[in-house]
């Protein structure tokens, strides 16, 4: 039985479509492990740590012991919204400043210790639908399902672009796609777990598919 379920992959490629959607049908819990690093990014800007383009790491580090990071369900959405320190912060973290400035704080050690371990005690309660850079190769590297999302930087672009104007929020196509091929580059290039793909995880490339065969395909594979 697959009780841990791992999905990777690049920005914006719909790893949290896909995860929701399987969490929803199977009745596990979904984590964002992306929105963690988000709301510590989003804690560093408030509070002073992230100025410009330096960052106090002295003061995060001792601050990332008291920052608490929580998923409450919204029963206007039926989704998870991201609490920081007890705060909803679900659509501050989704702005572009967050994105911009996310890849360097995610790569930091002391950041990823601490979200880890957090991630790791999520994942103890039932079962569980995580998607994140990784989770199947760091976080879960013993799930019983691992999938590798990717899908080329114009579509993934696109899609953000779409969810953003969506949402009411400003953005320009051309800064999106510079972020996505920005953090594509520093994830997969940073020191401490880089993005990269398991070895034993499954490859879905979803340019051209739609979002419901991505998740005819992914019930498959849970199913196998
Ligand atoms: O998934 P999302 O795009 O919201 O993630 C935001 C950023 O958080 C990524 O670009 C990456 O730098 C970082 N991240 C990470 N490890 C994870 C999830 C996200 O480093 N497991």
């Amino acid at each position: 039985k697959k009780i841990t379920i791992a999905i990777d992959g690049f920005s914006s490629c719909g790893k949290s479509t896909m995860a929701k959607d399987l969490a929803k049908e199977v009745g596990y819990i979904y984590i964002d492990s992306g929105a963690m690093y988000r709301a510590v990014t989003l804690y560093s800007i408030e509070n002073g740590i992230f100025n410009g383009n330096t960052i106090d790491t002295e003061k995060l580090k001792q601050d990332i012991k008291n920052i608490r990071i929580s998923f409450k369900l919204n029963p206007e959405t039926g989704r998870p919204d991201t609490h920081l320190n007890g705060v909803n912060v679900e659509s501050k973290i989704r702005s572009m400043e967050v994105s911009s400035k996310v890849s360097p704080i995610s790569a930091l050690d002391f950041v990823r210790e601490a979200m880890v371990a957090q991630q790791q005690v999520m994942g103890k309660e039932k079962g569980i639908v995580m998607d994140g850079r990784d989770i199947g190769t760091t976080v879960f590297p013993d799930a019983e399902l691992k999938i590798f999302v990717t899908a080329s930087p114009e579509i993934r672009a696109q899609r953000r672009y779409d969810e953003l104007k969506a949402k009411g929020q400003k953005a320009s196509f051309d800064e999106i796609l510079e972020n996505v091929k920005q953090r594509d580059y520093m994830d997969q290039h940073r020191e401490v777990s880089p993005l990269r793909k398991a070895e034993d995880a499954l490859l879905l490339d979803n340019t051209n598919l739609t979002i419901e065969q991505q998740k005819k395909w992914l019930f498959e594979q849970f199913n196998k």
